[in-house]
């Protein structure tokens, strides 16, 4: 695969924070993704929650089946615009890494727990499993992965936190943060295929729950022209093979919207190489019309399904559970393996070791603790 100039080249990739030998039939990103398949945190992804609780159903999208739709979209927009696909791969497998146990209410609850103890921020936990709280090596902590992989998992970070990281490792992937400069393409890429995908996964979830229904999308003009688009081609199609149809025909034509707007974008902006990408401004984009449409379709979605009365109650009790489960080892360390008990900062051993669990390991956690069973998540 031929890469273009202002691609993330794995040659000139500025290294790994522990010197690693190169090895001869894999790329140092191809690396980086068969790092984060193995880690134990990417096998957590099957069991946590992206809009509904794991147990909810088993056809909904997890964490897993949500990075797996972003890496598969990345990689199809990657590929036509020359940008290096092992690279935006690893980046869109480890995106969700650092997501506690019931999806943004888990977050949530964990960020208020630790307001006075530096707060809890996904992106930046992302970061943390990878370079700290794997243990897979004999010689250091986390996955030692490249920067380009790393600066691309932190999508967001706080200034405070940018510049704690940047004491630690001055130039790193705390820097962009402070100098406010962009990322490499295949991060910026990674950042729209996320919205893309969970945009579309979310309306057949939504409808396949229940909580949302086909006329309620008739309000919506993105996937409206495309269910009439699939009407008009398959004019007795209906149910779910017609759903199918136009989120199908939605992605493609957001894909491709993708590439005609950022390589336009790149024709103008020219940049020599993957660090005049990181001077410019963001060129991995949409066409305006196509922004516009994908923004309505995410108020839709947060209106009417994020914030359903149903979705709601779930997350109020998964917000308790995380609560809960805080104060419980706050109160009694010792009912944490050594390993997290025995640390200096107990308040972040006690949220790395919450954003670690399942939602149903944390289910069961908080009943054995509590003697309350809050969410029916696998507690048998
Ligand atoms: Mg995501």
């Amino acid at each position: 695969m031929t890469l273009a100039s202002y691609a993330s080249d794995p040659q000139r990739s500025r290294g790994r924070r522990h010197a690693d030998t190169p090895t001869p039939h894999r790329t140092e990103f191809q690396r980086d993704r068969d790092r984060i398949v193995h880690s134990t945190a990417f096998r957590r992804l099957v069991y946590k929650t992206q809009v509904f609780l794991n147990h909810e159903g088993d056809l909904f999208r997890t964490r897993l089946t949500h990075s797996i739709e972003v890496a598969q979209l990345g990689r199809s927009i990657a590929r036509p615009l020359g940008l290096c696909e092992d690279l935006v791969e690893a980046i869109a497998l480890a995106h969700d890494l650092g997501h506690t146990p019931f999806g943004h209410a888990g977050q949530d609850a964990l960020n208020e727990c630790m307001a006075d103890h530096g707060g809890f921020e996904h992106n930046l936990q992302s970061l943390r499993v990878v370079d700290q709280l794997e243990e897979r090596y004999p010689q250091f902590d986390g996955l030692n992965l490249s920067f380009e992989t790393r600066e691309g998992i932190l999508k967001h970070c706080s200034r405070a936190n940018a510049q704690a990281l940047e004491d630690r490792e001055p130039g790193g992937v705390g820097q962009r943060f402070l100098a406010r400069t962009q990322p490499s393409l295949e991060a910026q890429l990674c950042n729209l295929a996320d919205e893309i995908a969970y945009n579309a996964h979310d309306i057949d979830d939504g409808v396949r729950s229940g909580l949302l229904t086909l006329e309620q999308l008739e309000q919506v003009p993105l996937f409206e022209g495309y269910r009439r688009a699939a009407l008009a081609a398959h004019p007795t199609l209906g149910g779910r093979r017609l759903l199918y149809e136009a989120i199908r025909l939605m992605l493609s034509a957001q894909v491709h919207d993708v590439i005609d707007a950022t390589a336009a974008a790149l024709r103008s902006a020219m940049p020599t190489d993957a660090d005049a990408v990181r001077r410019a401004p963001p060129l991995v984009q949409f066409s305006a019309d196509m922004r516009e449409r994908s923004n309505t379709l995410k108020q839709f979605l947060l209106r009417n399904l994020y914030r359903h009365p149903q979705v709601m109650y779930m997350t109020g009790q998964a917000r308790q559970v995380v609560r809960e489960l805080f104060d419980a080892y706050q109160a009694q360390p010792a009912e944490m393996p050594s390993a997290y008990a025995q640390q200096a900062d107990r308040p972040r051993a006690i949220a790395d070791y919450i954003a670690g669990m399942t939602d149903r390991y944390a289910g069961r956690e908080h009943a054995r603790l509590t003697g309350t069973r809050l969410l029916d998540v696998g507690v048998a």
